[in-house]
């Protein structure tokens, strides 16, 4: 064992650490300064996951997603460095990197594909960037200098963040005055229960993957599912089942009246070019939906 200086929250305090500890830490500084560089270097860049209509297919809209091409390691996921990036700050300057690029890129997108592109960006929001003060100034700037209408923006929080903390309370509920959308990320995993839905200033809920994936065999599952459509519904909210992998799951969330579905059956998250031949190829197979 050894001892290091532990900093969180800006109080610093002494703790014994093991040696897997000790490797945790040497780690977190590695990936910490390798994202620093990161940001400079452009090696972060952001993917597309299509969602889709349940009841007829159909893309609604896209979630933005950051990844890292890192020069050694190859494709670094976000579960590896978001947490990192929070912890030291560098969480800011990704979190506008994401948005002010997802933002460019959907602009793009209506002017290039119309009716067959996405109608609604969703960016996700660390508990980081909603405590900062001047993150609702810098939404407001992004949307006004790419010319988007904040409706079609929403932005993801996580259910524990949107129901604690007073400032951020105060954030989302300026974020909803400039018109931006909200929607609740990974419902049912979160401290908060379906009596504190009405409470929360979202329009849309997202039911996280793990209830999805065995929502056909965990009665349990099943049925906290189509609570939360009912009560989401009965907020006149818009609900979302997240990690859909195969037409049994996305056949269940329809009958269970989920509106939206995100998941592999659909299509993985894509690189931009991808994602508008996807949408291209998509609204050429429907022409129907998309006159309607
Ligand atoms: P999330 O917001 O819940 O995003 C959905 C995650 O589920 C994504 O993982 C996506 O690739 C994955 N996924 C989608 N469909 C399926 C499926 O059918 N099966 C399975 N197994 N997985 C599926 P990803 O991209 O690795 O992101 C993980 C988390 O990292 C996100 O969860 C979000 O909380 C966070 N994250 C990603 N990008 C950003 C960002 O730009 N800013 C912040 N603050 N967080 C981000
Ligand atoms: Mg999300
Ligand atoms: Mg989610
Ligand atoms: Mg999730």
């Amino acid at each position: 064992t050894a001892m290091y200086e532990a900093k969180r929250a800006g109080r610093a305090r002494w703790v014994l650490f093991d040696d897997s500890m000790h490797e945790r830490v040497v780690r977190a500084l590695e990936v910490e300064g390798d994202l620093r560089r990161a940001l400079k270097e452009d090696e972060l860049f952001v993917v597309y996951q299509p969602v889709v209509d349940l009841a007829d297919r159909c893309l609604v809209g896209v979630e933005a997603l950051v990844r890292w091409r890192h020069p050694q390691r190859g494709l670094v996921p976000p579960g590896e460095f978001i947490a990192i990036a929070e912890e030291s700050g560098l969480i800011d300057a990704l979190g506008a990197f994401v948005l002010e690029t997802a933002c460019r890129q959907f602009v793009q997108w209506q002017q290039r594909l119309g009716a067959a592109g996405p109608k609604q960006l969703a960016v996700n929001m660390s508990r980081a960037q909603l405590q900062r003060n001047g993150l609702v100034e810098d939404v407001r700037a992004v949307l006004q200098a790419n010319g988007m209408t904040p409706a079609h923006l929403q932005l993801e929080v996580t259910e524990s963040l949107a129901a604690q903390d007073e400032r951020v309370q105060t954030t989302l509920r300026e974020l909803k005055a400039l018109g931006v959308r909200l929607a609740l990320d990974d419902f049912g995993t979160g401290y908060s229960s379906l009596a504190c839905l009405h409470q929360m200033p979202v329009d849309t809920v997202k039911v996280d993957r793990s209830f999805v994936k065995h929502a056909e065999t965990v009665e349990y599952h099943r049925v906290l599912i189509e609570a939360t459509i009912r009560v989401a519904r009965t907020m006149g909210m818009t609900t979302v089942a997240e990690g859909i992998e195969t037409e049994g799951q996305a056949e269940l969330m329809r009958t269970l009246t989920c509106d939206r579905g995100q998941g592999y059956l659909f299509a993985r998250p894509l690189e931009a070019a991808e994602l508008e031949r996807w949408a291209a190829a998509q609204a050429q197979h429907r022409p129907a939906a998309l006159a309607a």
